[in-house]
């Protein structure tokens, strides 16, 4: 029978100099997991690797003090499938024992870290990349189409704010993109006022070649009168969407910009769980076949949550093809390949050592794909290994 051995946690700083309308990345750090399985390849034992995405910090504490323990004081079966497999639902609700619902805070990011992990791990021991071991596991339950095909369309996110000649270093920064072979970008707005933002986006568009290829990213700053004022100003771009123009849980206020916008509306990224969702769904006045949902596993208790994320969004008529998960790193482009998604993002060179993806990961038209790596293949991030390696001196 497979045990787990151990399961260690270390808390890696972002490299991250950089600004959005709202948060400085400076200070961010990220909690990296290990699952160390009793399964031997090649005189080490298999370990699963885990990260809970970007943008939020790392979860020692709720790791180390609440989680970890409880999945080493549970009996070995507890933590298993049918298929002998380890169980990444029953482990997360083992994880949660004695946790109350509601409060999807940073729980659900320490979850997210610890759960993925298990997806690396069985992808390792079935010796297969993690899109196709998610592709086979979860066809009988969630599976709606046959679009399992490890290429992701995915655009490059960046567009932020330099303080010396904004516009040109701007244009440098998406023409570095093209040159990597993305095709299509995100650039953040709210960070100036309005005419400034405007003339960003006409020079994105420039580059880009089209307002198709643009996307405008406000974080969630904007109350209401300048969520308006902007969509107004943007509506004959054609923009690819308008992403968290508002709070992420003010759905009245989407609601409102929904029902006037002719630009595609993008969120997401911090809701955290299904009843979320189920919220914004019933609250927000997000169209199908419209609107962008960029829920993140890593920061919504693993993948687990995100199946039955992509459930509720079944029933309620949209489409996977409508699903970007936020947080450009090698994780999520798994997921997206795995799970038939419309795409994932992309931090070209930025967000180290998580953000991006590996040398081996091919890169054309707009499209990247996986390489053939066991698992989510982190151990091809050079940034990413020195920090794999400091976690196996724990083990
Ligand atoms: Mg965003």
């Amino acid at each position: 029978m497979k045990t787990i051995r151990g399961v260690y946690e270390i808390s890696v700083p972002l490299i991250g100099n950089m600004a959005n309308a709202v948060v400085n990345f400076s200070t961010h750090d990220v909690s990296l997991v290990a699952i160390v399985s009793s399964v031997i390849r090649g005189g080490k034992p298999v370990t699963g690797f885990g990260f809970n995405s970007i943008g939020r910090f790392a979860q020692p504490g709720i790791l180390r003090r609440r989680m970890i323990p409880r999945i080493l004081a549970a009996s070995p079966e507890a933590l298993l499938a049918e298929d002998g497999m380890f169980d990444p639902v029953a482990i997360s609700a083992v994880a949660m024992r004695d946790e109350k619902p509601g409060g999807h805070g940073d729980r659900a990011g320490a979850l997210g870290a610890l759960e993925l992990a298990v997806w690396d791990l069985n992808a390792k021991i079935a010796d297969v990349p993690a899109w196709s071991w998610i592709a086979s596991v979860t066809s009988a339950e969630v599976n709606e189409s046959e679009c399992n095909s490890p290429e992701v369309p995915t655009y490059a996110a960046g567009g932020y704010y330099y303080e010396d000649d904004s516009l040109g270093r701007l244009q440098q920064e998406l023409q570095r993109y093209q040159a990597l072979g993305f095709d299509a970008f995100k650039i953040k707005i709210g960070g100036a006022d309005l005419k400034a933002d405007m003339q960003r986006i006409d020079a994105a568009i420039d580059v880009a070649g089209s307002g198709i290829r643009v996307a405008v990213d406000a974080n969630g700053r904007f109350e209401v009168d300048t969520a308006l004022a902007y969509l107004e100003a943007m509506s004959d771009r054609q923009l690819r969407w308008y992403e968290e123009p508002c709070d992420p849980l003010d759905f009245d206020l989407l609601q409102q910009l929904s029902s006037v916008t002719n630009i595609p509306l993008a969120t997401g990224e911090n809701l955290f769980s299904a009843q979320d969702t189920r919220n914004l769904l019933r609250y927000g006045g997000l169209q199908p076949g419209r609107d962008v949902f960029q829920m993140d596993a890593g920061l919504s208790y693993g993948l687990t949550e995100y199946l039955k994320i992509l459930e509720l969004l079944k029933t309620a008529g949209f489409s996977r093809s409508q699903c970007f998960p936020h947080g450009g790193h090698l994780i999520n482009l798994h997921i997206a390949a795995g799970l038939g998604l419309g795409g994932c993002e992309a931090y070209p060179g930025v967000f180290n050592p998580f953000g991006g993806f590996s040398p081996a990961c091919a890169y054309s038209d707009g499209k990247v794909k996986p390489s053939e790596a066991p698992g989510f293949g982190l151990e091809e991030k050079p940034e990413l290994q020195p920090w794999l390696e400091k976690l196996r001196e724990m083990i």
